[in-house]
């Protein structure tokens, strides 16, 4: 029997990025940056005004901000102010070339670059009484460059400011825009073929025969797929026989990765096992020690990795999490592999049995000093509700048997963690 960790470890060692594919950003949302992106040009490009204001010289307006003691925080106050001559206007889009003079003070508006000028600051319009030539200050911020964004400030030119590894996120894209680019070099999304095995098993909107069930697992794979950046290709259930795991199994052509469920298990194990054999490449078949997840196989058909996952639908989700969505991460050569952990109270106590990680199904949620966490009860493996009602998966130790309740675990939060639970929104009691 191995670990969870060694089998991970195992898994992913035999794994490397896909190919690099170039994609316009509408399509980039979610996908795995190839390489570092390095910055073609600085931003903000220029000097420029975070403000409807006035650019003015420091040394026109520093006696004025000593005296009040101003600063950026303070509100205007009631003063004989500083008047100066209005000699220029810029808008955003515009440009001045003409520098502000002593004396002098440039209308501006945010976004708008800044003319040329020592020490300037920007004074917020609601800090002067405008006049018709003139205006003035009441008040302003506290030395050169109060209220002016900086060129440069947020990325400068060279830079790498989104490294390669990285999982494309709205605001990354936004970034990208800003930097004028319209497609990215990424990870090509790993193909991952399913087939499902079983006599039994029927895809929904076929008929039943008596004592048969539906094919559950394919749809919760195929949307674990998608989450994990991958694309499903559902090949088919394969009855238990040489002949048609032969035909299902024979469907790959074009797949970056393949995932069996159900009849690894001693019974069926010996058919699967002779298929894939007959295709090529190298199977491990493992005992892991962690519930759920019974036996699993690992390794490669026909030149990718392969996957053999438990029948039972919680088994086959919560194993696919812990050793497939790695490896379809690592083909896209994503720096973040595994799900999300946190601490957490458990308010029920827990019973497990030595020798396995247990993985029980949880509901995380806020507590007074932090999160607590819950079972969502019977944790049999065919119960697919209690995957469903679960926000995460609480995580008891080989070498723990009862966790008493109050005491602190790790939980691993599900892909869906945030769905379905009523949250207290953002402020403190
Ligand atoms: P097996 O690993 O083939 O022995 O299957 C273990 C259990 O999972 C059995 O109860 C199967 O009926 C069930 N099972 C196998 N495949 C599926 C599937 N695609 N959807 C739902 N249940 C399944
Ligand atoms: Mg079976």
């Amino acid at each position: 029997m191995i670990s969870l960790e060694d089998a991970q470890q195992h898994i992913l060692a035999g794994i490397g990025p896909l190919s690099v594919e170039r994609v316009f950003l509408d399509e980039a949302l979610g996908r795995v940056l190839a390489a570092d992106v390095l910055a073609v040009r600085a931003q903000p490009p220029a000097d420029n005004s975070a403000m409807d204001g006035y650019a003015v010289r420091w040394a026109d307006v520093s006696a004025l901000a000593s005296e009040l003691g101003c600063g950026d925080d303070l509100h205007p106050t009631e003063h004989a102010g500083v008047r100066l001559t209005v000699a220029q206007a810029v808008q955003a889009g515009g440009w001045s070339d003409r520098p502000v003079g002593p004396g002098e003070a440039a209308r501006i508006m945010t976004g708008a670059p800044l003319p040329p000028g020592d020490d300037l600051l920007v004074v917020m319009r609601e800090w002067t009484d405008e006049g018709d030539d003139s205006v003035l200050i009441r008040q302003c911020g506290h030395g050169p460059g109060a209220h002016i964004r900086r060129a440069g400030e947020d990325i400068q030119e060279g830079e790498a400011y989104l490294l390669g590894g990285r999982t494309l996120q709205a605001p990354d894209l936004a970034l990208l825009a800003s930097q004028g680019v319209t497609q990215v070099d990424v990870r090509r999304a790993p193909i991952v073929g399913i087939v499902s095995t079983g006599d039994e098993v029927h895809d929904p909107g076929t008929p039943l025969p008596p004592g048969h069930i539906w094919n559950s697992n394919v749809s919760g794979l195929k949307a674990l797929v998608r989450e994990a950046g991958g694309i499903p290709r559902y090949l088919g259930i394969a009855r238990d026989s040489h002949e048609s795991l032969r035909e299902v199994f024979g469907r790959i052509g074009g797949c970056d990765a393949l995932v069996s469920i159900g009849g690894v298990s001693v019974g069926d194990f010996d058919f699967v096992k002779d298929v894939l054999e007959e295709l090529g490449g190298e199977q491990t078949f493992w005992k892991v020690a962690m519930r759920p997840g019974k036996p699993n196989a690992c390794g490669t058909v026909a030149g990718i990795p392969y996957f053999g996952l438990p029948g039972n639908p919680v088994s086959s989700m919560v194993s696919f999490l812990q050793y497939v969505r790695p490896a379809l991460r690592r083909m896209q050569g994503s720096a973040d592999l595994y799900l999300p952990t946190v601490d957490a109270v458990t308010t029920d106590e827990l019973r497990t049995r030595k020798g396995f990680l247990f993985l029980l199904r949880g509901v995380l949620s806020r507590g007074e000093g932090g999160y607590v966490v819950s079972t969502t009860g019977a944790q049999g493996s065919g119960i697919m509700r209690s995957l469903s009602l679960a926000n995460c998966l609480v995580a008891v130790p080989e070498d723990v048997d009862v966790v008493p309740a109050g005491a602190r675990v790790r939980v691993q939060l599900l892909p869906w963690s945030h769905a379905g639970q009523p949250d207290p929104g953002l402020r403190l009691p």
